[in-house]
């Protein structure tokens, strides 16, 4: 049986910037200027984690240096180790001066990727000292913004060290330079950097809960239909930049993930590695046109809303990539439905950028993660789901399906 790969592989990073390189200079589109990857370098394999000091040093913090070590106060696994323990014990006995940093959660426990959080890490950067986020998208978010303004704040002196160290295949966060921050209560997405390097150690992802992973399996789900609402926002006049170059980047993700959902399931380090990549490559995907577009539409309002009725009621939030995952089967037939009753000129391309539902459904049902409102944790009613749906496409600015569905009176 042959195994289908991306056309790229993130953890070989001289190669993907030659292959970005390569599509920009084969395209005649003169809106298909692309923003470079200031990424260092990706390691993506069983024992990665053993090369962060390396990956320090060739990143220019010499032995002896302060490090601030970001953390949630989650407990984290990595097989039967502490991982906490095991990256401080790691990091001080290569010889670097660990300073632990630990973001409070609220009353569930849960950090929220805030400008308070994120003022309290930037205090902690002074020149030579390098930032690790080891953490989800959370402790990313958080650190990588830090890392931003510091620089921002400091224009005279050379980029700031940013390590990411993923400790779950969840979300798209890791790779990409922007972050989603809560400003005044509402989730935005917010220009922010790229990691000089990240470590996607399988070792620790395959310790993650299994809820994480398949998060991160959903998240990524999303490219199967904002490419839709993308290309339709582009068709209609209604944003001026519309690339394919991060469709390439991840071409053939639909067959990859069939291919794969059994051993994701399973949580095999075969399985965690197609999801990290997937992940990588879709926040690549987004940050090399500046723009969250190719993995982020009718699904991702969908679930801020969902957030934001967790909020109001003050319960805990389901997994970001989980609420994803269903509410891309959901505009997957939304899609479907109108496909079948439109037609135009954009007819083939539109059917050609989105998948059918029975795909997402098929590739969610075998790893075994959420499908419908029902099976996410904590529980989300059929009448607030349906809430969400219909109003979703009103939060943002950016048009997306439920916006067109909304003008013609379609009830969804
Ligand atoms: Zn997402």
């Amino acid at each position: 049986m042959t195994t289908t790969t991306f056309p790229i592989d993130p953890g070989d990073m001289p190669a993907l910037k030659r292959w970005l390189a390569a599509q920009e200079s084969g395209s005649e589109n003169i809106h298909s200027h692309l923003h470079p990857v200031e990424i260092d370098e990706i390691l993506i394999g069983p024992d990665v984690l053993r090369q962060l000091p390396g990956a320090l040093q060739r990143a220019g913090i010499d032995l002896g240096s302060p490090l601030v070590l970001v953390m949630d106060e989650t407990p984290m696994l990595r097989g039967r180790d502490d991982l906490k323990l095991l990256v401080q014990s790691l990091l001080n006995n290569a010889g670097y001066h660990v300073r632990p940093l630990w973001l409070a959660g609220d009353h569930h426990g849960l950090v929220h990727a805030d400008f308070e959080q994120v003022q309290r890490v930037q205090a902690a950067i002074t020149p030579q000292t390098a930032l690790i986020a080891l953490g989800s998208g959370t402790v990313t978010d958080i650190t990588k913004h830090a890392a931003y303004l510091y620089d921002l704040a400091h224009p005279g002196q050379a980029r700031s060290v940013y390590i990411c160290c993923q400790t779950a295949n969840s979300v798209t966060a890791f790779s990409a330079n922007m972050a989603v921050l809560l400003k005044d209560g509402v989730k935005r997405t917010l220009p922010s950097r790229y990691p000089t390097a990240i470590i996607s150690d399988l070792g620790v992802l395959a310790s993650a809960p299994k809820a994480m992973t398949l998060a991160g399996l959903g998240d990524c789900c999303a490219r199967f239909v904002a490419y839709g609402d993308w290309y339709l926002a582009s068709a209609l006049g209604m944003v001026d930049l519309y690339s394919e170059v991060p469709l390439a980047l991840l071409d053939k993700l639909d067959v990859i993930l069939l291919e794969h959902a059994a051993s994701i399931a399973e949580r095999s380090y075969a399985g965690e590695a197609v999801v990290a990549r997937a992940l990588l490559l879709a926040g690549i995907a987004q940050s090399i046109v500046n723009m969250s577009a190719p993995i982020s539409g009718t699904e991702h309002v969908t679930s801020h809303v969902l957030d934001m009725i967790a909020d109001h009621y003050r319960r805990g939030l389901a997994l970001h990539g989980a609420q994803v995952g269903v509410a891309t089967i959901t505009a997957a037939q939304l899609y479907q439905r109108f496909l079948a009753h439109w037609h135009s000129l954009h007819h083939p391309k539109l059917a050609s950028l989105v998948c059918s539902p029975h795909v997402v459904h098929t590739i969610l049902a075998q790893a075994g993660a959420p499908l419908v409102c029902q099976d996410l944790q904590p529980v989300i009613t059929q009448q607030e789901y349906d809430f969400a749906v219909q109003n979703g496409h009103f939060i943002r600015k950016r048009f997306v399906l439920g916006d067109l569905l909304y003008f013609l009176g379609w009830n969804v």
